[in-house]
């Protein structure tokens, strides 16, 4: 029986499989994808300051800042609303800390990961896809999805497969916000200098994140407008974005590579089972509108893998190990969660007397030292 069998060795399985490099257990990593595949193409990432930490701890940090292009700095976030007033400026050089966070490139990323992994005595399993997890007081069962395969049993699963539905006894709440959103590369006619912009609007949040030499663009839509949006030239399409900005952003260029994806709020409701535990997106896949999902898989990741490091052997995967951890992670899960949620409900009507407030809101916070701070230390390390 192994240890530990990890089903999904993505940015958050890999992470947490490099954090028991060093221990000494039986670890198993499965992954459907082809070795050197990546499985979301070339999605960014929005990393926080926390995460980097966090990655430079499992060596993977100076591998991925090593690629040309992985990795563009956030040096500030100019954060406003349309229609209202209130504005807000984030600025990494007042928290004391070279970058805000970062944007990275998921591809990067990944074979950074499958690099620094390929250099541990982990059991790295491509092209192996789980069908199930299912277990007993003693071990879990992991089917594979090949006929005639015989199961892997380990005394712990850990789940992240990005969807969590592989796992028996974790039920998933879902929310479906009836929105999308649309995603593009948008070139400038002035360098970006690591600025990235969020603004609230009626129709949902929109942002542009620094990312190369280009922006990233997340824009909330309802899904008829996305399409009307999706098929207007890219002289309109650019034209509609500078309305939407207003003069906070000016000299939109080119974009490029538009598509569309929808917007839902998904949890795992409990993240542990008999010998079984989700991490990642299949514990939490939230609104991209504070950045906060991935981060709080990489926080995951490296919290159970700490869990694990310190638990006694024979603790492995049992039920009070797992409770402990789930009532660790507790705080900053259903933070983020909340925060995010509300964030997209505080933001999403026009109403005077809302739009009032959520203005002063963000100028007060410009304005209270102590309030960005904390606001900022939430956005880039968590609740916790
Ligand atoms: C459409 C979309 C767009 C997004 N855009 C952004 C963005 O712009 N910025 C941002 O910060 N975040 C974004 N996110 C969120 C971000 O992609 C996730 O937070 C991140 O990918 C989660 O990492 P993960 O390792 O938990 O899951 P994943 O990245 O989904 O990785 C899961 C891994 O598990 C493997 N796997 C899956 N099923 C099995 C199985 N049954 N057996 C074995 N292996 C399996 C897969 O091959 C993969 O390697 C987006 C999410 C979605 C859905």
């Amino acid at each position: 029986m192994h240890d530990v069998v990890i089903v999904g060795a993505g940015p958050v399985g890999g992470a947490f499989a490099l954090a028991l490099a060093d221990a000494d257990l039986d670890v198993v990593a499965l992954d459907s994808r082809a070795a050197g595949a990546t499985l979301r193409g070339d999605r960014s990432l929005a990393l926080s300051h926390g995460a980097r930490l966090i990655f430079e701890r499992l060596g993977v940090w100076t591998r991925l800042a090593a690629v040309a292009g992985a990795v563009t700095p956030i040096v500030e976030i100019d954060v406003s609303q349309a229609g209202g007033f209130g504005v807000t400026r984030l600025v990494a050089q007042e928290q004391g800390i070279p970058a805000l966070g970062y944007v990275v490139s998921y591809r990067a990323l990944q074979s950074a990961i499958d690099d620094a992994l390929a250099r541990t005595g982990i059991d790295v399993r491509f092209g192996a896809t789980a069908a199930s997890v299912v277990a007993t007081p003693a071990y879990a069962s992991i089917v594979l999805g090949e006929e005639k395969s015989t199961p892997l049993h380990a005394r712990l699963a850990v789940v992240a497969d990005g969807a969590g539905t592989t796992v028996a006894g974790i039920a998933r709440e879902r929310h479906d916000y009836l929105q999308v959103a649309l995603i593009a590369k948008v070139g400038m006619d002035a360098p970006h200098h690591g600025i990235a912009f969020e603004r609230f609007t009626s129709e949902g949040p929109m942002a542009l994140l620094p990312e190369g030499d280009r922006y990233g663009l997340v824009w909330t839509m309802t899904p008829s407008k996305a399409e009307a949006a999706l098929a207007l030239s890219d002289a309109d399409f650019l034209a509609a974005l500078a309305r939407s900005f207003g003069a906070r952003v000016t000299g939109f260029a080119q974009v490029a590579e538009r598509r569309t994806f929808p917007l839902r709020l998904e949890f795992a409701r409990p993240t542990v089972a008999t010998r079984s535990v989700v991490i990642g997106n299949a514990a939490q896949a939230l609104h991209p509108i504070a950045g906060q999902g991935f981060n709080l898989g990489v926080r995951d990741a490296y919290e159970l893998g700490r869990a694990i490091v310190c638990a006694p052997r024979d603790a492995l995967g049992d039920d009070a190990m797992l409770a402990a951890f789930a009532a660790r992670r507790r705080p900053d899960r259903y933070a983020g969660i909340a925060f995010t949620h509300g964030l997209t409900r505080l933001f999403a009507t026009d109403s005077p007397l809302v739009s009032w407030p959520r203005g002063l809101a963000l100028t007060l916070l410009d304005g209270l030292p102590p309030l960005k701070r904390a606001f900022t230390r939430a956005l880039l390390f968590g609740i916790s």
